[in-house]
């Protein structure tokens, strides 16, 4: 199956092309470089460039591939060498990170994010397990060149066996932060307020605190670049759903980016039965994507294959959060439901920030009775959200009371893995 590399992969344009159709390439070449914010694209596999279309490369693999690859040239700054690997973060934001790393910390530290919020997948959590080392040099090549004296690790603390992992490779000027499991305790500002109980203003970056946030395998793939002079044309990726084999997760370590999420998901056991939708990314900010034209990109987390939707075809009423599903992915949601949509509102947390939207305390529910009972007022008999885990707990102890059942867009994702749904939050 060809390769289809994306020339957007990152925050910013897509990357130009710099090989011609016909081309022969090799694993690790530079094929695209940006023309204004981004990062370098290398083609993961040798073969022949078969097509450049407007938003990708595609290339038709040799028979025989190696894992060798061309290695990036050799830099004295740490900071070229990560911006010639291409690195963004691997998370799901594909923010460069050698921008990210511009930076001067000397009174600040670096965050590494291990906090794996998605429940769905694993592949972070995996990686820290079996290779903690991998992501502890990231963290001190991070340190060394934004000369931070002092780094965190945020991590949920029930991922105890990773704890215990990076607690024997720890140095003193790195800590460990535990956290609860609740959404979205790995949001930027939310990992903040934990670590150092301040909240930024949603306009703040956490520059602004004097740190940078790292996720870990873009911490992994800086190691990667500084030791091996290795370009990021591999990617760690959770498939996990509705497969034959059963609903563990399948944990696929440095697949060739670009590779079609269908032939991964065949690899993992292929699909059971009729199935709902594929979502690429997390069951809280993945969108369903074609399996037939969905790819591995640097940002991808995971594909999920859920189970067919309920069907639902009287009035519903949507409450959107700004970080997880947005209005679209809700209105996709009830559209595969087969329901009405009467009304649209949003978390009151919700601020615009140059055209996006931002939380204002990510996690920290604002009181959500007066939303509820305004989808009601539209004519919703269920409303349909994506709130966060506390605001979920809020909508639940006022939506019932009014009659208004309640169905979060995680539902099919968590009811395809038997995952307790997001509804009220234990009491411990
Ligand atoms: S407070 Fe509102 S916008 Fe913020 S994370 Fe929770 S539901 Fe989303």
């Amino acid at each position: 199956m060809d390769i289809s590399i994306l020339l957007r992969q990152h925050v910013g344009g897509p990357c130009k092309p710099i090989v011609s159709e016909g081309e022969e390439v090799k694993r690790g070449q530079l094929i695209a470089v940006p023309e204004g914010l981004g990062a370098n694209i290398h083609s993961s596999v040798s073969g022949k460039v078969k097509k450049i279309v407007e938003d990708r490369i595609l290339i038709q693999p040799d028979g025989e591939q190696s894992p060798d690859y061309i290695k990036i040239d050799e830099h004295d700054n740490l900071l070229e060498s990560i911006k010639a690997a291409g690195i963004t973060g691997a998370g799901g934001a594909g923010f460069p990170t050698h921008i990210k790393l511009d930076a001067d910390l000397k009174d600040g530290c670096v965050i590494a994010n291990c906090v794996e919020c998605e429940t769905a997948l694993h592949h972070n959590i995996r990686l820290l397990e079996e290779d903690p080392q991998l992501v502890i040099k990231g963290i001190q090549y991070a340190m060394e060149v934004t000369k931070a004296p002092r780094a965190y690790i945020a991590i949920k603390e029930k991922n105890t066996q990773a704890i215990d992992a990076l607690e024997k490779h720890l140095l003193d000027n790195i800590g460990i932060k535990k956290l609860k499991d609740i959404y979205p305790m790995g949001e930027e500002r939310a990992i903040i307020h934990a670590i150092f109980d301040q909240w930024l203003e949603p306009t703040q970056l956490p520059l602004e605190a004097d740190c940078v946030v790292l996720n870990t395998e873009t911490l992994a793939n800086i190691t990667m670049a500084i030791e091996d002079r290795k370009p990021v044309i591999d990617k760690d990726i959770t498939i996990i759903g509705q497969l034959n084999g059963g609903k563990e997760p399948h944990i696929l370590f440095q697949v060739p980016i670009g590779t079609p999420i269908k032939e991964l998901i065949e690899r993992c056991g292929g699909i059971h039965g009729e199935y709902g939708e594929i979502i690429i990314g997390g069951p809280y900010t993945g969108k369903a994507e074609d399996l037939d034209t969905a790819v591995v990109t640097k940002m991808s987390g995971g594909a999920i294959v859920t189970i067919p939707f309920p069907k639902y075809e009287g009035p519903v009423g949507l409450l959107a959060c700004a970080c997880a599903a947005d209005e679209a992915r809700l209105r996709d949601v009830a559209g595969k439901m087969g329901a009405q949509v009467t009304g649209v509102v949003e978390c009151k947390n919700i601020v615009d920030v140059r055209g996006a939207k931002k939380c204002k305390t990510p996690g920290d529910c604002p009181g959500q009775a007066e939303k509820v009972i305004e989808l009601k007022r539209s004519g919703a008999e269920r409303i349909i959200i994506s709130n966060c885990s506390d605001c979920s707990n809020t909508v639940m102890c006022c939506a019932p009371k009014m009659g208004i059942p309640v169905y979060h867009h995680t539902d099919h994702v968590f009811r395809t893995l038997d995952y307790t749904l997001t509804r009220r939050l234990p009491m411990d």
